[in-house]
């Protein structure tokens, strides 16, 4: 992680280390050179004073030294003389040696008296000051003989200066050495005391700035922080479901897509589970969003807890989910764990203030026996998982190859019947209703049926959903109304008995606003009066929105057509609505009548339904009656009319008509309870 003050730690130990170098070298050449200026000058007056007090005395002496032998140059008596007056001349002053030396680089006279004699012609500084400048260095000594005596470790400095004539020429290079020691541990004092004093400021300066940087650096540290919840929320959103908390779609290719490559290796098993509420969307209409999202959750919940831990969990979206089983030992295991999911989901919930269940369709697929890719397999779930629908819900379906089969057949029946309608290929079945007990008809159903030039004579359970799906149902419904009304005024202009036709209606034709038009401009043209019109709607269609519902039921009654609910019982029916529903007639759903005799509860609800619909003042009708038994339980339960094969099954327009004329002719062959005593 990026620190700031780490940086900024060592930026400024830097550059305080840097700054102080600079400044103490500064400082160090400065005071040097201002003190080597003034002990030069002081040199130099010292010099002058000597020049003009004894100098008078040994000029000629000096002048004339180059033709005096070498080792005589020490005895004379003018050396002896000179040291005399040096050191009158120096005594209290810190010069600690003196040289004269003539214009041949000599040394004549040196208060050392080793030195007589030598020949400095060849140092700079003699040559500078023979040139008539002055030269002066600095010097650190450790040991030095000054004045008959050693001194040491010195700070010396040492100047060459010519002593001139009247006229100015040069006539003489006098060597000064003085030391300057304690003026250079002066300096080195000050030199330290500014160091530490600037170091200090700059200490200060350092801890100042350092907070501010420590606080910067907070700051920073929590934006990243911030910044990096942001990403991962970020990140977690756009895999979760925000609903339930599970992985969503985009997470399960992706680990689908892992598990499979895994398994392609280590030769294991892979089932995939692909649910499907049943009926979510009636409860969420019906109960609100809330009660939906509630429900979800449970479910979702409940699928968590039965899922192992390497299970994996998914949200598709709406109320699909998909579980992923990872390392299958036996494709059996994976309908194990489908039918403890489905059995998990089916108990009752708590939503809100309902009690409710609901079921769950479940598609399995197995790779690789079943596909060997990421879009295989879920197809292959989706395609089980709607057969698990078709076969009743609340199951669950493997996946077979023939289910690719039924998928193109689908599709060719979906191509062929966007042709169905212009090729005249529909046509109307019919089945009588009849009277309880006398067994009277008393009213007839028009069923759709389709000749399939390929496969001949199709009932809609294999091609209404498509008409449904691809929005079909809405010209073939009307081409039903219309048929069923002018065949219904064909039979009453015939003669045979007035009764009422009775035409299903499906969901999406009843959402669509024109209904109430088609209905009214097709007993106009049929010229059949509308109370021998009655239209069958499901319970679903009229919970999903109850208000739109009410307002396209009374706006039907109006017109005068009969209205009732189809397969009453199965649904979702509320009962807080159904005295507000402008219905007439309520037909009990054919799953109870078929178990009447089996089930007590089946029963006990067929009663309760007949119940209900005295007490409301509806009529009532039970479908799918097949046996006597059924019919003499209907009839002492209170219910009065009934429709089923025991009577007709449903028939062609021609042979309906002929039941009707032996009706008319008081011939009639449908069973009567009265009869069957
Ligand atoms: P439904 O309205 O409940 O129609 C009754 C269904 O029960 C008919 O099936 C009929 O043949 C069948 N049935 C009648 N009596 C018995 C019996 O005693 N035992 C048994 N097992 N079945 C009996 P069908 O004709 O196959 O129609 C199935 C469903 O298709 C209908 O159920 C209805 O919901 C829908 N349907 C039929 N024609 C149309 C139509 O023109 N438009 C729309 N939207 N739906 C239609
Ligand atoms: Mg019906
Ligand atoms: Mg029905």
């Amino acid at each position: 992680m990026f620190k700031l003050s780490r940086y900024f730690s060592i930026a400024s130990f830097l550059a305080i280390g840097a700054v102080i170098t600079v400044l103490s070298l500064y400082y160090r050449n400065n005071t040097t050179d201002a003190l080597m200026a003034h002990q030069t000058r002081s040199n130099v007056s010292l010099a002058k004073t000597f020049a003009n007090t004894v100098w008078p005395r040994y000029e000629g002496f000096v002048r004339s030294a180059s033709e005096i032998p070498k080792a005589e140059l020490p005895q004379r008596k003018e050396i002896d003389a000179l040291r005399a007056d040096v050191v009158a001349q120096m005594k209290g002053l810190n010069v600690v040696k003196v040289k004269i030396y003539n214009l041949d680089g000599l040394t004549v006279f040196s208060t050392d008296a080793k030195q007589i004699g030598v020949d400095k012609s060849d140092n700079t500084g003699f040559q500078k000051a023979r040139r008539g400048d002055v030269a002066s260095s600095i010097t650190f000594r450790n040991e030095f003989y000054a004045f008959e005596r050693y001194i040491v470790d010195r700070n010396l400095v040492t100047s060459y200066i010519p002593v001139r004539k009247d006229d100015g020429t040069v006539e003489a290079v006098f060597e000064l050495y003085s030391d300057v020691t304690d003026l250079v541990e002066e300096l080195n004092r000050t030199q330290t005391q500014i160091i530490v004093v600037v170091s200090i400021a700059l200490g200060l300066l350092y801890v100042f700035l350092y907070l501010i940087v420590k606080h910067a650096d907070k700051i920073i540290s929590t934006q990243d922080q911030v910044r990096r919840e942001n990403e991962d929320r970020v990140r977690y959103q756009a895999y979760h479901d925000s609903l339930t908390g599970l992985p969503n779609r985009v997470n399960f290719g992706e680990r689908l897509g892992e598990t499979i490559t895994r398994a392609k290796r280590t030769k294991n098993l892979v089932g995939l589970l692909y649910f499907d509420l049943d009926r979510f969307k009636v409860v969420n209409d019906s109960l609100g969003h809330d009660a939906g999202d509630q429900l979800l959750r449970v479910v979702a919940k409940r699928i968590q807890d039965i899922a192992r831990e390497s299970d994996m969990v998914f949200r598709m979206g709406g109320d699909e989910f998909t579980v992923i089983l990872e390392n299958l030992r036996h494709a059996e295991d994976a309908a194990r764990v489908a039918q403890r999911l489905i059995d998990s989901i089916a108990e009752s919930i708590q939503l809100f203030d309902h009690r409710m269940t609901v079921t769950a369709s479940i598609g399995i697929a197995i790779f690789p026996t079943d596909a060997t890719d990421v879009d295989a397999l879920v197809k292959g779930a989706d395609a089980a998982m709607y057969r698990a629908k078709q076969a009743g819900r609340n199951t669950y379906a493997t996946y077979t190859a023939d289910l690719n089969i039924q998928a193109i057949e689908r599709f060719t029946l979906e191509t062929e019947l966007q042709h169905a309608l212009k090729n005249d290929e529909f046509m109307l079945y019919y089945q009588p209703k009849v009277s309880l007990p006398s067994g009277q008809i008393v009213g007839m159903e028009a069923l759709l049926r389709w000749k399939n030039p390929r496969l001949g004579l199709l009932t809609p359970d294999k091609f209404l959903s498509i008409l449904e799906d691809t929005r079909l149902i809405i010209p073939v419904g009307e081409w039903v109304i219309r048929t069923a009304c002018q065949q219904n005024k064909l039979w009453q202009d015939a003669g045979l008995i007035h009764t009422r036709i009775s035409v299903n209606v499906s969901a999406s034709q009843f959402r669509d606003k024109s209904l109430v038009k088609i209905v009214r401009e097709i007993l106009n043209e049929a010229g059949l009066e509308p109370r021998f019109l009655e239209l069958e709607l499901t319970e679903d269609l009229l919970i999903e929105d109850t208000y739109g519902a009410i307002e396209m039921m009374n706006e039907l009654k109006e017109i005068g057509v009969f209205l009732s609910i189809d397969d009453f019982g199965s649904g979702y029916s509320s009962l807080n609505y159904l005295n507000q529903f402008p219905v007439d007639i309520l037909k009990i759903d054919r799953t109870f009548i078929s178990n009447l005799m089996t089930e007590r509860k089946d029963a006990e609800i067929t009663h309760a339904i007949a119940s209900l619909a005295h007490a409301l003042n509806l009529g009532l009708i039970a479908e799918g009656v097949e046996n006597e038994e059924q019919l003499e339980f209907l009839h002492s339960h209170g219910c009065d009319e009934a429709q089923g094969f025991l009577f007709s099954e449903p028939v062609p327009a021609e042979e309906f008509g002929r039941l009707l004329s032996a009706e008319e002719s008081g011939n009639s062959s449908l069973k009567s309870v009265a009869e069957s005593h």
